[in-house]
C-alpha cells in the first residue's frame, strides 16, 4: 500500500506533532463563494496560481482563501515542493486543485521528448507522494508547447483567458483592476502566487467579484459545470476555448 505523506502528517498532528490536516480528495462541484445575487444566472470563475509553492506568499494566500471559503487551482513547480510540503497538504485539505507546472519550469517545446516526460513525471511523483494518486493537469510554463510534445501529455492542459501580467505590473490594485474590469463568467484567470502583490491582488479580486455574485471554482469544477469532458493532450484556455498549438 502506498503511503501518503499528508496522511502521515495528519497522524502526527493527532499525536501532538506539527503538520497539516486531513487530505480531501477531489469532489464533485461545490459552490464556494460569498455572495449570490438573486435572479441572476450563476457566474463562475477559476483563479489559477503558477510558480509556487513559495512559503512567504503561498501560505498567506491559502490563509486568505480559506478565510473566504474560496477554492482555486495551483500549478506548482516540482522542485519547489521540497521544504514546502505542508503547503501542498493544505491545498489538498482545503479543496484546491493541484496542477503540474513541470519540475524545473522549462519551456517544454525546447526539450527532447524524454526530457518533456521527465519534467512532467518527476512532479507527479513528488505530488503523489504527498496527496495520493490523482490527475495533475498540466500548465506548460509560459503556456508554450508544440503538438508533437503535447501528444506526450496524458492529462488535459490549461492555458488561461485573463492575464493581468501580475509578474510585470507588481501593483496589487492595478492587477486586481485589470482582472475585475475584464472578467466574465467561465474565465480562467492567470496569477502567480510567487509575488506578494499578486497575493494581495488575488484576495482583492475575490472580494470584489464575490460582491458581484461570482462563485469561485477550480478549473476541474469549471469543466464539470460547463458539461465539458476534458481531453488529454489538449491545451484549453477555458472549457469553451482551446488554445491552438502548432
Ligand atoms: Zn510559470
Amino acid at each position: 500500500m502506498k503511503r501518503i505523506y499528508c496522511g502521515l502528517l495528519a497522524l502526527g498532528l493527532a499525536l501532538g506533532a506539527s503538520g497539516c490536516g486531513q487530505v480531501r480528495q477531489p469532489e464533485a462541484v461545490e459552490t464556494v463563494g460569498e455572495a449570490q445575487v438573486e435572479a441572476e444566472k450563476p457566474k463562475y470563475v477559476a483563479l489559477t496560481f503558477d510558480d509556487g509553492p513559495r512559503y512567504n506568499t503561498t501560505g498567506p494566500l491559502l490563509d486568505g482563501l480559506a478565510k473566504r471559503g474560496v477554492v482555486a487551482t495551483f500549478f506548482v513547480i516540482g522542485r519547489q515542493v521540497e521544504g514546502n510540503e505542508d503547503l501542498i497538504c493544505r491545498m489538498a485539505a482545503d479543496g484546491h486543485q493541484i496542477g503540474n507546472h513541470t519540475y524545473s519550469h522549462v519551456a517544454l517545446q525546447d526539450l527532447d521528448p524524454d526530457a518533456v516526460v521527465e519534467e512532467i513525471q518527476k512532479t507527479e511523483v513528488v505530488l503523489e507522494h504527498l496527496v495520493g494518486e490523482r490527475e495533475f493537469w498540466l500548465r506548460p510554463p509560459y503556456g508554450l508547447i508544440d503538438s508533437s510534445r503535447a501528444a506526450l501529455v496524458d492529462t488535459p492542459m490549461v492555458y488561461w483567458t485573463v492575464d493581468p501580467e501580475d509578474w510585470r505590473i507588481l501593483d496589487s490594485d492595478r492587477v486586481a483592476e485589470a482582472v475585475v474590469s475584464k472578467v466574465e463568467s467561465g474565465d480562467v484567470v492567470l496569477l502567480h502566487d510567487f509575488y506578494p502583490t499578486s497575493v494581495e491582488a488575488a484576495l482583492e479580486i475575490v472580494d470584489r467579484l464575490a460582491a458581484e455574485g461570482y462563485t469561485f471554482v477550480t478549473v476541474e469544477q469549471l469543466f464539470r459545470i460547463n458539461g465539458v469532458a476534458p481531453q488529454a493532450g489538449v491545451l484549453y484556455a477555458s472549457p469553451e476555448k482551446t488554445r491552438k498549438i502548432s
